[in-house]
């Protein structure tokens, strides 16, 4: 079986969670206060601010910017399904927006059609590791949080994705580039969001309990405000921080598969491709197939699967879920990308006679 996606993990990351381990200190506490560091360097933010996962991180990121009940926030729908359940965390309302084709992203039109006098802020998505367009978007003058859970080694404007953004949520789970079981990471510029986005994923405590052991005197810590236990795992940071240094080599193997997919595929369907504004890690290679292709996009996945290729529908739409049942979107670009579109395999480890097996099927089905 070809499959979909396969995390890159060797040798090196089982001997830093086993460091971690004989460390004898397994909760948040030095390793990832490093990865943090590092990271943040990484994607040339301010602060790092290391979370459960980059849906927790989305929470902190909409309370930082004060969203209560009674609020609305532009999402798009054409997101893994925690971009718009984080808002209803907060007691207010997802908005969804509808997304470019091209890119499967928000623009500032899509976006400027929904905003009502409620509209507080908007969370953009750079969806499948695709930048979105963030500059385009500050013209609207909201708040924008960057939705990057999967765009680690995604660049825009020649600089890596989360440079520009002053809130951008990122995801280490598998299916994204970079993992650590679980995890994610809440980047921004302003420091003073970083302080309390720490205090707030620690259950509000003053002085963290990482920082009170390293002191070595007694320090007694108050909760100032309710907050949540959303921490990493030292083992998780010892792990991050090892895929950490082969991120570059992981972005450059997939897009060199990526193009090679381009070439092979060209003529026969559309594929996503780097939009004129910044290049994709191409964490989701997706094609998207002709309205009237002779096969449907269902068939041809089953049809892939008795092939032994593990190909995936493409993108969900979060408001043709029984849970946003009933909030009236009518998103025509949205509903034809998640009914037309599939996600073929890519991995690191993908070789190209597995990469000629997918092109020959998928060319022999349409
Ligand atoms: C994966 C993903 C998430 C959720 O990430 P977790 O770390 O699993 O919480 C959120 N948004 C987008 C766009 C994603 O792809």
């Amino acid at each position: 079986m070809i499959p979909v996606a396969r995390p890159v993990l060797g040798e090196e990351e089982a001997a830093a969670a086993a460091a971690a381990v004989r460390s004898g200190w397994v909760a948040q506490g030095p390793r990832v206060k490093a990865f943090e560091t590092a990271f943040a360097a990484r994607v040339g933010a301010g602060h790092g601010v290391a979370t459960s996962s980059c849906t927790t991180a989305l929470h902190l990121a909409l309370l930082l910017i004060g969203i209560e009940p009674g609020d609305e926030v532009v999402v798009p729908s054409l997101s893994f399904i925690a971009t718009a359940n984080v808002v209803r965390y907060c007691g207010a309302t997802p908005v969804f927006a509808d997304v470019d084709a091209a890119t499967m992203n928000v623009t500032a039109k899509t976006v400027a059609r929904v905003l009502t006098p409620r509209t507080r802020a908007v969370i953009a998505v750079d969806q499948g590791g695709v930048p979105v367009d963030l500059a385009a978007l500050d013209g609207l003058g909201l708040p924008v949080i960057e939705d990057a859970a999967c765009a680690i080694g995604s660049t825009y404007r020649g600089r890596p994705v989360g440079v520009t953004a002053k809130l951008t949520a990122w995801s280490f789970h598998p299916r994204k580039l970079l993992t650590t079981g679980e995890g994610g990471m809440l980047t921004t510029s302003h420091l003073g969001w970083a302080v309390r986005a720490r205090r707030l994923r620690e259950h509000g405590m003053s002085v963290s309990a990482a920082d009170r052991h390293a002191t070595g005197s007694t320090v007694l810590e108050t909760y100032d405000e309710i907050g949540f236990n959303y921490r990493m795992t030292d083992v998780q940071a010892a792990i991050g921080l090892v895929q950490l240094t082969r991120l570059a080599e992981i972005v450059a193997r997939r897009r060199a598969l990526a193009q090679r997919y381009q070439r092979l595929l060209d003529g026969t369907v559309t594929t996503v491709a780097d939009p004129p504004h910044g290049e994709t890690n191409y964490q989701s290679f997706w094609i998207l197939l002709d309205q009237n292709a002779a096969i449907g996009r269902d068939a041809l996945l089953a049809l892939l699967a008795a092939d032994g290729i593990s190909a995936r529908r493409g993108i969900m739409a979060a408001h043709l879920e029984p849970a946003y049942a009933g909030c009236g979107a009518k998103l025509p670009a949205t509903e034809r990308l998640t009914r037309d579109s599939l996600i073929l395999p890519l991995y690191h480890e993908m070789t190209e006679a597995e990469q000629d097996r997918v092109v020959e099927a998928l060319t022999r089905y349409l």
